[in-house]
């Protein structure tokens, strides 16, 4: 029996405001749709937290046995600097301000979130589409669009209506919002725009003569609006109507409002059953911002390289600490706070090293229950995915381990496999931490062995044959072969 059958998920619909049953559409099938970053600039931290939340959802639902699409696109066109419609492309701007082509920014960011994400060992999406890939089937959403009355073409640019739409349906429902107060908080639409309504929103958006990005449209060359991309790739991908969607909170409004309007207005429903959002991270009490300087890069934070924190932190000590917060709550990354969960990390490693040294047997002395342990650990991830009460119930293991006898700890074998798997299930599977110090020694080897290598290699180029055979039959006594070949010498230990 897969376990999700004998798991009742629940998870916080932001839609309806609290916490729902999950009933997938199709099970074991569940599709799962995230915003994924906009490559323009380094991935920025508070994002990453919020695609580390999304792999803990994606995670847990593998690990209780569904079969997950999980979409994560790549905005590479179509997001502006000016929210309102207005300004440069994003990517567009970069571009012209570093003299490169915007597919070379694209690559060049999109190449360095893949690698911030694996250090954070955070699993690929199944699918990672990108917005210049899917503009036929944007350009076809939008004569949709056009084709329901819910949209208008002025100038070349379609605008989404807004208060037509919201005649019949609710603009507004997710971000909890009332289009008349929307509109009195709007600044007034000067003289100069073509949109009816300051809440219409672009769906296509005609190119001026210095837009880079641009494509041949029926209303001319132009390039689709941000919010499109989503709701046509979560469409194309996952069906026109799909489980989970997930993004960062500062998308529900309006990026995600707008998805739902533009998912009713093509296909007839609002696509999305389950709404997820997680929440903000904060540095020393206050927001991030590039502006105030209150900012912290991934290669700043695994370094130490910044007066923010006294030292570097390992990727998964960082994610640990990540995970200690529900996905829901506001984080705040501090060095003192870094400092704690370092300790935290390292006393789950160190548990877990000392279990697989653990005999079964002995009667127990502890009151360890490991039916009522388990039971806790998943009656946590149940409730909405909370991390940070699974991580309690691990710590109970982790005194457990501690108190225990190593010759007989005083499960029985059965019992003791069984407490070892879902353990590790848990921390490596479900939350995907790694045991940093294994991988730290791992480097370290590799920066010894070639810095021993590269000594004999001297040795050898000045003809100081004792030197080098000392080198190569010394490592050989230790167990260390050196192999020399056409690529230069490499090591294997026995
Ligand atoms: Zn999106």
């Amino acid at each position: 029996m897969p376990l999700y059958e004998e798991n009742q998920l629940f998870l916080y619909n932001s839609l309806n405001r609290k916490k729902e049953k999950f009933e997938p559409l199709n099970a074991p099938h569940v599709g799962m749709y995230v915003c994924g970053p906009t490559v323009y600039s380094d991935v920025h931290l508070g994002n990453c937290r919020t695609f580390i939340s999304f792999d803990l959802v994606y995670r847990y639902l593998t690990h209780l046995g569904y079969k997950v699409r999980y979409v994560r696109n790549i905005t590479d066109a179509g997001h502006l600097v000016d929210d309102a419609d207005e300004g440069e492309d994003k990517i567009g701007k970069k571009a012209r301000l570093e003299s490169l082509e915007p597919m070379e920014i694209v690559q060049r960011y999109t190449l360095g979130f893949h690698s911030v994400m694996a250090r954070f060992n955070a699993i690929p999406p199944s699918i990672e589409p990108t917005a210049t890939g899917h503009i036929v089937e944007q350009i076809d959403t939008v004569k949709k669009i056009l084709a329901a009355g819910l949209a208008y073409e002025v100038n070349g640019s379609v605008y989404f209506d807004v208060p037509k739409f919201n005649e019949s349906h609710d603009y507004g429902k997710l971000s909890g919002r009332k289009i008349e107060e929307l509109i009195s908080g709007t600044r007034e639409l000067d003289g100069q725009s073509e949109k009816r309504s300051p809440l219409d929103f672009a769906i296509w958006k005609k190119a001026d003569p210095s837009h880079i990005m641009r494509w041949n449209s029926p209303w001319g060359e132009g390039f689709p609006g941000w919010h499109l991309e989503c709701s046509v790739m979560s469409t194309k991908y996952l069906g026109e109507q799909f489980d989970i969607h997930g993004g960062g909170m500062d998308l529900k409004f309006p990026h995600h409002e707008c998805e739902i309007a533009q998912n009713t207005a093509s296909n007839g429903n609002p696509a999305v059953r389950y709404w997820l959002h997680g929440n903000m991270l904060t540095l020393n009490g206050a927001r991030m911002s590039k502006s105030t300087g209150n900012t912290l890069l991934p290669q700043e934070l695994f370094s130490g390289n910044t007066d923010k924190l006294e030292k570097g932190f390992a990727p998964s000590v960082v994610r640990f600490f990540m995970m200690q917060a529900h996905y829901r709550s506001q984080l705040d990354f501090s060095n003192e706070a870094l400092l704690a969960a370092e300790k935290g990390y390292l006393r789950l490693m160190e548990a877990l090293r000392k279990l697989s040294q653990l005999q079964a047997g002995g009667s127990s002395e502890s009151d360890f229950d490991l039916t009522e342990w388990k039971k806790n650990c998943y009656t946590a991830m149940n409730d909405d995915f909370n991390s940070p009460i699974l991580i309690a119930h691990l710590f109970d293991a982790v005194r457990f381990i501690n108190g225990a006898n190593p010759a007989a700890c005083g499960l029985s074998q059965p019992d003791l496999e069984d407490f070892t798997q879902t353990i590790n299930a848990f921390v490596t599977d479900v939350l995907g931490l790694e045991d940093a110090s294994a991988d730290d020694g791992g480097t370290k080897l590799d920066e010894v062995m070639q810095m021993l290598i590269d000594v004999r290699a001297q040795a050898r180029a000045d003809k100081d044959w004792a030197l080098s055979d000392k080198i190569r039959d010394q490592l050989a006594a230790i167990g260390v072969q050196l192999k020399d070949g056409a690529e230069g010498t490499t090591y294997s230990l026995q």
